[in-house]
């Protein structure tokens, strides 16, 4: 039995077979051709290139069907690639002189080219490999006559061991068949562990080499509450995790049973508990896990699910559905944040140096105005539906702020005219989540309705750590005194300026970390994934809103991690019940 320690990315235990996913692990052959065979094997090889094209458009869908074929090609690297003459004509070049079939050729081309990115300093320019690996591996399968191996088409429910997944992929899932999965990389608020929550898929990231220690068919355990994967266990061990997934499941719907009760603390303040999604068919269990309405839509998984962008009626519809099913309660559309991690796989802008201080969300919405002009018609468009608010995510300066509104402004004007209903007064709402929104908090409030504080950025901006790698994920910490002070100091300042605020990052989702947030201020709503609303619900029942705020004034006095940690545990541990974790409690 092999046990490996990794992070938590989404909760629950799974038990069952290993499937590693290898995207490059068609084992190809060499052979010798005649040099009449040539021609034969060219034609082959160029069918493959063209039938591996017209699959990718297929899948990229109308938006780049309509382009000319020169735009489109600029605009998708992938299939740039497959008019590049490193690959493609160097291909052929070795069939006819060595002599070799098309799959050789192409696997040495690919292996050449490779060895010469491996060469290459500058870590962005060096992730073209990946792509060069992308359509290669397309080409690759074409060329068998093999199927590529996708997560939406498993058979059998399976544990997904994979270098890395994409929230791409991770969309792809279905819990029936993934029964959790195991990446290399990534880290707590990676958005692959992001959707898996939302998915209620058990999760464990960052355990380097975690694919070559596991074969496909092995027995293994997730325990993505601990964060520890077993390969190969022992029946002893089997018994054991069984156990504690039977345990698990039974407070999940203890949990459940009480999910409509409302969260009011001991000494009666409310407090709205929302829920995150990814998708507008989540829409439907909202009400079941007693969320009062949508805190978060983080709508660019329109986009990185299929790929494409949508156009603004497409949009229409998807937003129409989620206003005409969330009364009586509200919903917060957040406007297109793509970028950091968040980048369509089929769907690059030129690769940056640094994705996450990139071109990302408001953005690079200001930047392509056409897009979120067909976004923004489409929320407006939407809200004569229903109760949406709209809301911009990643702003770092009263400009964007200015700019956005004024796009928003532009859009009511160009409906008006169409004599197209929508809310006129719709709530406008900004994320903060750079530390110089959070700076800036009290100027802020005069330009918005309300505030959603976005801890899973505001600690990866403050504290200069990337969210998404695991080399770095030690560091990752909400307890850090600069990361509660400026919490406290947006929150207060939203209080004092009459701005309602809530918190949408992962840290709503943990009562540790509820319990804190609540004690800073007046804080109207929590949201998060589903599976946690029940149990932080139930926690703020048991909790006086008194003896937090006390608390919060005692923490801030601290200045170690490790003394707020000890503090925490001290004080709050009592207050959990049976089946109630945080992650400060699993992780010591
Ligand atoms: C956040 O940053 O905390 C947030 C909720 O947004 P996202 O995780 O989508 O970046
Ligand atoms: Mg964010």
């Amino acid at each position: 039995m092999k046990i490996f320690k990794g992070i938590l990315a989404s909760p629950g235990i799974a038990i069952g077979k290993a499937y590693v996913l290898n995207r490059f692990r068609l084992s190809v052959m060499e052979r010798q051709i005649a040099r009449e065979e040539i021609k034969g094997e060219t034609e082959r090889f160029m069918a493959a290139v063209e039938s591996t094209r017209g699959k990718m458009i297929q899948s990229i869908g109308i938006g780049v069907k309509n382009l000319t074929n020169n735009l489109r090609d600029i605009l998708h690297p992938h299939l740039q690639l497959l008019n590049d003459p490193t690959l493609i004509d160097q291909t052929k070049a070795a069939i006819e002189r060595e002599l070799i079939n098309a799959e050789w050729a192409l696997k040495t081309t690919y292996e050449k080219l490779a060895q010469r990115f491996e060469k290459i300093r500058d870590p962005h320019f060096k992730e073209r490999v990946r792509d060069i690996e992308t359509v290669v591996d397309k080409l690759m399968h074409e060329l068998m006559g093999r199927e590529e191996e996708d997560l939406g088409s498993l058979a059998e429910p399976v544990v997904v061991f994979a270098h890395d997944l994409t929230p791409f992929d991770t969309a792809q899932m279905s819990s029936k068949y993934v029964l959790g999965f195991v990446t290399e990389t990534g880290g707590k608020t990676s958005h692959t562990g992001i959707i898996a929550s939302s998915l209620w898929i058990p999760a464990v990231v960052g355990i380097p080499k975690i694919t070559k220690a596991v074969e496909s068919g092995d027995p293994v355990i997730v325990d993505a509450l601990t964060g520890m994967v077993l390969v190969n266990p022992s029946d002893q061990q089997f018994q054991i995790y069984n156990r504690k997934r039977q345990l698990f499941f039974y407070h999940d719907r203890e949990l459940e049973k009480e999910s409509k009760l409302p969260a009011v603390t001991l000494d009666g303040k409310a407090v709205k508990l929302m829920m995150n999604i990814e998708s507008s068919q989540d829409i439907h269990v909202v009400a079941e896990h007693g969320a009062e309405g949508i805190g978060l839509y983080r709508t660019e998984f329109l986009f990185v699910r299929d790929n494409r962008l949508p156009d603004e009626d497409e949009q229409f519809e998807d937003y129409r559905k989620v206003a005409e099913n969330i009364s009586p309660h509200a919903a917060i559309i957040r406007t297109l944040d793509l970028g950091g991690d968040k980048v369509p796989s089929d769907f690059k802008e030129e690769p940056e140096e640094n994705p996450a201080l990139g071109l990302r969300a408001i953005r690079y919405c200001l930047r392509n105005p056409a897009i979120f002009r067909a976004q923004l018609r489409a929320i407006l468009r939407a809200s004569a539906y229903g109760p949406l608010k709209v809301m911009f995510p990643m702003v770092s300066s009263i400009e964007e702020i200015r700019k956005a509104q004024s796009l928003l402004g532009g859009a009511m004007r160009e409906l008006e005219k169409e004599k197209v209903n929508f809310n006129r007064d719709i709530e406008v709402g900004m994320m903060i989540e750079t530390p110089s929104a959070a700076l800036m908090a009290e100027q802020f409030a005069q330009y918005v309705d309300f505030f959603s504080i976005g801890t899973n950025d505001l600690i990866q901006y403050l504290l200069a750590i990337d969210r998404g790698n695991q080399k770095v994920a030690h560091l990752y910490q909400p307890l850090n005194p600069a990361v509660i002070r400026l919490l406290h100091m947006v929150i207060k300042a939203a209080n004092q300026n009459n701005v309602a605020v809530s918190i949408c990052g992962k840290m709503s989702a943990d009562p540790f970390y509820a319990y804190l947030l609540l004690g800073m201020g007046d804080v109207e709503a929590l949201s998060m994934e589903a599976h946690s609303i029940p149990k932080v619900k139930k926690f703020i029942r048991g909790i006086s809103l008194y003896d937090a705020r006390k608390h919060v004034q005692k923490i801030l006095q601290l200045q170690h991690v490790r003394d707020i940690k000890k503090y925490l545990i001290a004080n709050i541990s009592p207050l959990l019940t049976e089946g109630m974790f945080s992650e400060l409690t699993v992780e010591d």
